[in-house]
């Protein structure tokens, strides 16, 4: 199911035929948009249309364009059409220095003022940006807009503008202009962005994607967004589909019941996720702040038995492959790894685990003869070329014997497991190569940069 996160249902030619292009969009599994006012006219608009509609939400304030109407009596108007329970977010607002449609001062003024009112009302704020990067991202500094962050809709920028976006707490929303040509940069940087950061919009009934380009765009065209996301990514559209959307129900805080599953699916894999326990605190862990990956919330309730979790994977043959990994050491279930492996093998199934290489450590003895036969992949997060390094990026209760012990499981993981790999996670300002050098050292494994803010 997609949402679109930035529609103006209220302009014509949509305005003209609501329940034809609400209907439209439900057809196309766009179950969910936003409509936005670009005044407060607009916005009263935007928000009696998802009071008429299940799966439509309200954006309400001043565009860039109109900000010589800026006014107290305007902004206390906005605030009180913010008020409604369909609101989710304040905007859209920003500068637009390429149409200078408003004085740019004026264009600065509203903008502050906008940001000043979604943190009055504790709502992120949606911006609209044209050829104004540096000075959104000051203003929005400034403003301190990073305690209630927002979208950085209709995304023009590049990678670097981007990520600066995104250390303020703004998600980037990809618009159909990413389908165009001559949109590289766009394209560069949503293939830099962790898909956990990303939104997907029309901008309809402009900017339509192609091949609808030049005709009014609606939101049933989202789901060509999210294909073109999907093909840079090198993820499948559902993938997409259910991150963006994800994405935009915790951002807008539209309460959903999330369901926990043991097996989440991402690509063609099925991850088997079978405890929340680790051996290691790695500093660069998503799962301290979070435990959504790709839209699926990883934190169990409980560990499941092994007979839960082969009912829940049913026919293993479906995917290409079963990989325990999740947000836990799988290794530290070894029964269950083994029981659970086993099982899939006579199944027809292709395994891999995904390791921390501590097993040895926590188990007291070689594990790795006991899975030979059940599993074809080994990937062994190394991270570190030192002992020392290691110690500070994963910390373990073992000290100074973690680090050895992991390259002893290296060394002997190639005897008993057709393919291994070691992994490091490129953090910022770190130098891999010392870490690959390492790895290829060791005979019958491969080397395989991770990055660092991108999991799954
Ligand atoms: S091993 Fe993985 S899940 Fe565990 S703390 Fe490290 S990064 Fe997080």
């Amino acid at each position: 199911m997609f949402f679109d996160t930035h529609a103006h249902l209220d302009l014509p030619p949509l305005r003209d035929e609501e329940e034809a292009v609400v209907r439209r969009s439900r057809d196309a599994g766009v179950s969910r948009i936003a409509t936005v006012g670009i005044d407060p006219e607009s916005g009263e608009r935007a928000v009696s249309i998802a009071h008429r509609h299940t799966g439509v939400y309200a954006i309400i304030g001043l565009h860039p364009h109109d900000a010589g109407r800026l006014s107290d009596t305007l902004l206390a108007r906005l605030e009180a059409l913010s008020r409604c329970d369909k609101v989710m977010a304040i905007g859209e607002t920003g500068l637009d220095f390429y149409r200078d449609l408003a004085p740019r001062d004026t264009q600065r003024a509203a903008f502050r003022e906008q940001v000043r009112l979604a943190r009055r009302r504790g709502l992120p704020v949606v911006i609209h940006d044209r050829e104004a990067h540096d000075e959104v991202l000051s203003i929005l500094a400034e403003e301190n807009a990073a305690e209630v962050g927002g979208i950085i809709h209709c995304f023009s920028g590049d990678l670097a503008m981007a990520r600066r976006a995104l250390e303020m707490n703004f998600l980037v929303s990809i618009p159909g202009a990413i389908t165009y040509k001559g949109s590289e940069k766009q394209v560069e940087a949503v293939r830099g962005l962790p898909l956990d950061r990303l939104l997907i919009e029309t901008d309809c009934p402009f900017l339509a994607p192609v091949p609808h380009r030049g005709k009014p765009n609606e939101p049933s065209y989202v789901p060509l967004v999210a294909a073109k996301v999907a093909a840079i990514k090198g993820v499948s559209v559902e993938d997409v589909a259910r991150t963006t959307t994800t994405n935009a129900l915790r951002l807008f805080r539209i309460p959903v019941e999330e369901e926990v599953r043991v097996t989440y699916r991402i690509r063609d894999s099925l991850y088997l996720n079978i405890t929340n326990r680790c051996t290691n605190a790695c500093t660069f862990c998503p799962k301290r702040h979070d435990y959504h990956v790709k839209g699926h919330l990883l934190k169990l309730p409980g560990e499941p038995t092994a007979a839960e979790a082969l009912a829940e994977i049913g026919d293993p043959t479906k995917f290409d492959e079963i990989v325990f990994c999740g947000f836990g050491e799988p290794l530290l279930r070894l029964d269950e790894v083994k029981e659970i492996a086993a099982e899939l093998k006579r199944r027809g199934a292709r395994v891999r685990v995904n390791t921390d290489g501590l097993g040895n450590l926590v188990h007291g003895r070689n594990i790795l003869p006991e899975l030979a036969g059940l599993v074809d992949a080994l990937s062994v997060s190394l991270n570190a070329p030192d002992a020392q390094t290691y110690a500070r990026i994963c910390p373990n209760r073992y000290g100074a014997a973690s680090f050895a012990s992991l390259l002893d499981f290296l060394r002997e993981a190639p005897k008993h497991v057709p393919k291994v790999s070691a992994t490091a996670v490129a953090l910022p300002g770190f130098d891999p190569e010392p870490v690959r050098r390492l790895a290829e050292s060791i005979p019958g494994v491969m080397f395989r940069l991770r990055p660092f803010d991108d999991v799954g």
